[in-house]
């Protein structure tokens, strides 16, 4: 069920649309693409590309106007709850708890998680509005999207019963941040590398490892922890298990918060784990199957990054038209330049194409028809071409580009890290590549 407060959310913007008062069905599944019996009208929705901005509303087909409606609250929580606080955020490095029970209230965390669940039961397209969201505010300090749809979904998939009715609706009313810790000091691209070691005792399981760089480390109350539990398996990967890890198990504690070079407002840390002593229950899914189970999910993340690399080139992009039509050099506004002109054209060009390629892969992916490799170029091109965008966007700003006062400085920093998380670039041309010369 939606909170109170979540349907408060939805109705301020349902009444009066297409004219008059819409049923509310009560939850979020009225989000839901159509059902696969009934025709969707042709739809004459511009694409980014014929509208007036890039992050306009009403555009692209693959959304309807259910999703334009959600968009306009989603936009209204960053821009009235995040915005204003996100350079206090930034300095303390990291946002506050109640931000997520904010976001956790008005139906924002879990998007997609089912109803059953204890999600909001809405569909993908919905979450990938918040993910865009979150760039168009230029704000990148709450993780939530990891919590929701990186994290959330390997419990919501995986979870025993209890574990769902545990965490779900908690983690849905941002009472309970999660994290997935896998990358170590000494195994990030390698996956099948990790050294962290959860041993059998009885019932029981005994943690001991370390891992580094996790998004909401700090703030975490819940960590899916990726653990060898078998070392003795015929690959690594078939020995490697989920353990869910809770804030205040005796053996479990965060290391300082990283010093990062942008999204100053999102805490990354270190854990340690020393004899941490887990019951049979925080077993995530089977015994030994925790390497399936990332190579099912990671293909989600990497759409998430490709989508919100493209969200966040659209929004560098109006910045910056913005700001070229205002500055004025030689008498007359820089936008009256040729060369300006240009390279605003292929920036725009660029990221249309982009925005097309993600848009489709958003599709195939509601349909359930995306696949790992497809994930990888979207993953791999896109976060590319954000960084692209975001040096010629700097460029353009000329000095006041560099200033950290500008928010094209901030989105510039912010932007190198995609290519590095979810899986290098240089991993996501591994894994397209297999692809290519194992399909002859
Ligand atoms: C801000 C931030 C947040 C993060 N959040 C999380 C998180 O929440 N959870 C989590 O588990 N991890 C997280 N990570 C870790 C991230 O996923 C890893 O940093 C990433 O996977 C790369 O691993 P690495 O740093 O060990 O680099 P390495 O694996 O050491 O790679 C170093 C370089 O070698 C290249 N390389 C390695 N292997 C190959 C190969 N086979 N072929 C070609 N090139 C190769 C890489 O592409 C890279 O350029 C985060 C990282 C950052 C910076």
């Amino acid at each position: 069920m939606l909170s109170k407060a979540t349907r408060k959310c939805f109705s301020g913007v349902i009444n009066g649309f297409r004219g008059g008062p819409v049923l509310f069905s009560g939850n979020a599944r009225m989000l839901s693409s159509l059902p696969q019996d009934v025709e969707a009208p042709p739809s004459n929705r511009p694409e980014t590309s014929n509208a007036k901005t890039l992050m306009d509303f009403g555009t692209r087909r693959i959304l309807s106007e259910d999703h334009d409606m959600f968009r306009e609250s989603v936009r209204r929580f960053w821009t009235e709850e995040v915005v204003p606080n996100h350079k206090k955020w930034e300095k303390a490095g990291m946002v506050s708890r109640e931000l997520w029970q904010k976001a956790g209230e008005q139906g924002l965390l879990g998007i997609m998680i089912p109803e059953k669940h204890g999600g909001i039961g809405g569909d993908l397209l919905s979450a990938a509005v918040m993910w865009e969201e979150q760039m168009y505010s230029n704000c990148s300090g709450p993780g939530f999207a990891l919590h929701s749809d990186i994290c959330m979904p390997y419990i919501s998939n995986y979870g025993s019963k209890e574990q769902i009715d545990r965490f779900i609706p908690q983690m849905a009313a941002g009472t309970c941040i999660g994290a997935i810790a896998m990358t170590e000091p000494g195994a990030g691209s390698d996956l099948q590398g990790v050294r962290t070691y959860a041993k059998r005792d009885g019932d029981d399981w005994i943690l001991n490892g370390n891992k580094v760089f996790i998004t909401n480390g700090c703030m975490a109350d819940l960590v899916i922890v990726v653990t060898v539990t078998n070392r003795e398996a015929k690959t690594a990967a078939h020995g490697i298990s989920l353990f869910l890890v809770e804030k205040g198990t005796p053996g479990f504690h965060a290391g300082k918060k990283l010093e990062k070079i942008g999204l100053h407002a999102q805490d990354t840390a270190e854990l340690f784990f020393e004899d941490v002593r887990l019951p049979a229950s925080a077993l995530l899914g089977q015994l030994n199957k925790g390497f399936y189970y990332l190579m099912n999910e990671l293909p989600q993340e990497r759409l998430l990054i490709a989508d919100m690399a493209i969200a966040s080139s659209e929004f560098m992009f109006e910045e910056t038209r913005n700001y070229v039509m205002q500055r004025k050099a030689f008498g007359k506004t820089i936008s009256h330049l040729q060369t300006v002109q240009h390279k605003l054209a292929e920036i725009k060009t660029e990221v249309c194409v982009g925005r097309s390629f993600v848009d489709n892969c958003l599709q195939l992916h509601a349909e359930k028809r995306l696949d790992s490799q497809t994930a990888s170029m979207a993953k791999y091109w896109a976060s590319d071409l954000q960084n692209s965008v975001a040096t010629r966007c700097v460029q353009l700003h000329g000095g006041w580009g560099y200033m950290w006062e500008y928010p094209i400085a901030k989105a510039f920093v912010d932007s190198r890290v995609q290519p590095i998380y979810g899986g290098t670039n240089e991993i996501m041309k591994e894994l397209i590549a297999r692809s290519i010369v194992s399909q002859k």
